[in-house]
């Protein structure tokens, strides 16, 4: 497409189509209307990505992104801490919060094993995880990963790890399609695939 912009503007929509579902077009379309709504959209978002570019961390104990550290979702007393539901992604954990599928905390892995990349047990907090199950208040790990090869080698590798522990491993039921990721799947299929875990 040629430049119908300077280059601020063509840098802009440039930016915008890089984010996930955005392609050249919709890019476009969405720097117009920021562009158009300057005072309204432009100049909040600005600020909120600036604010957000400041106080973004990784949560020290489950791996979530929040501006608190250790997250919400770890601090929070309401929630039951004998179980952890295990996830490949913070996608994967805001899926479960949306479907408001489970009330554990979590532990994001920051990938699933994959010999064909490369990606071992050292390149995933899988360590941590390891030592959070040991933890006597902890009483069941819900592996909720990508019913994938790679989500599925995770899974065995994690339950191996854990096989002497008294923690139980349990995993996701119906509802996940094979070769699904977790990410894509609707409300109601997530929390039926999280209610009828089985033993793993
Ligand atoms: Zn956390």
């Amino acid at each position: 497409m040629p430049a119908v912009a300077g280059p601020e503007i063509e840098r802009l929509i440039q930016l915008l189509a890089r984010l996930p579902g955005l392609g050249p077009r919709s890019a476009r379309r969405a720097a117009l209307h920021l562009i158009k709504k300057r005072e309204l959209l432009m100049a909040p978002l600005t600020a909120a990505l600036e604010t957000a570019m400041e106080k973004i961390e990784v949560c020290r104990t489950c791996g979530n992104i929040d501006t608190h550290n250790p997250c919400t979702v770890c601090t929070d007393p309401r929630r039951d801490p004998s179980i952890i539901v295990v996830v490949a992604d913070v996608a994967d954990l805001w899926a479960l919060e949306r479907a408001n599928a489970v009330n554990g905390r979590y532990h994001v892995l920051g990938g699933t094993l994959s010999p064909l990349d490369g990606v071992g047990p050292q390149d995933l907090s899988i360590d941590q995880l390891v030592s959070r199950a040991h933890d006597p208040q902890v009483k069941e790990l819900i592996l909720a990963l990508n019913a994938t090869v790679d989500g599925q080698t995770t899974a065995h590798y994690i339950t191996e790890l854990l096989r002497d522990s008294a923690v139980k491993v349990t995993k996701l039921a119906h509802g996940v399609p094979v070769g699904g990721e977790l990410d894509y799947l609707d409300e109601g299929t997530l929390s039926a695939a999280i209610k009828q875990r089985t033993l793993f």
